[in-house]
C-alpha cells in the first residue's frame, strides 16, 4: 500500500483528496469503514488502519439552511445548504451540494461525491445522483 510515513490522518485524507480520490480508512480487525480520519479504530480501538477508494456514493442525512441576510442593493438572499452524507460504506460527512439549489434538497436523496477545486485544493462536494429518488 502506498503509505505516507510522516502524515497524520487527516493529513494523508487531505493529500488523497487533493489527488482527487476518496479514500477512507478501514479497520483490519473488525472491518469497520471509519471517517474522521483517526489514530484508532473508534469500532474496536485497533490500530490497524489502512487507506482503501470508497465509490463517493450515499444519502443525505440531513441538511442545515444557512440563510444569508442581504444587504442593501443587493439582489437577494443567497441560501446555503450544509449536509451530513451517509456514505455506502459506512461513514457520516459533512459537505455540500453546490450543484443544488438548497430548496431542492432531500434527506434520503442519493448523491455522489466530486471533488471541486483546483489541483493541490480540492474539496470533497456531492451532486444529486441522476435517475435516482
Ligand atoms: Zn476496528
Amino acid at each position: 500500500m502506498a503509505s505516507l510515513p510522516k502524515a497524520g490522518p487527516d493529513q494523508a485524507f487531505q493529500e488523497h483528496v487533493a489527488d482527487g480520490r476518496l479514500w477512507l480508512q478501514y479497520c483490519d480487525d473488525c472491518g469497520e469503514a471509519v471517517f474522521m480520519p483517526r489514530i484508532l479504530c473508534p469500532h474496536c480501538s485497533s490500530l490497524s488502519l489502512e487507506w482503501r477508494p470508497v465509490s463517493g456514493r450515499g444519502t443525505v442525512h440531513t441538511l442545515t439552511v444557512l440563510h444569508r441576510r442581504s444587504r442593501p442593493g443587493e439582489p437577494e438572499k443567497i441560501n446555503h445548504a450544509i449536509v451530513l452524507v451517509d456514505l455506502d460504506e459506512g461513514p457520516r460527512m459533512m459537505s455540500h451540494l453546490p450543484g443544488t439549489a438548497p430548496e431542492d434538497i432531500r434527506i434520503g436523496m442519493r448523491v455522489r461525491a466530486r471533488f471541486e477545486g483546483e489541483d493541490g485544493a480540492r474539496a470533497v462536494v456531492f451532486d444529486r445522483e441522476e435517475g435516482a429518488a
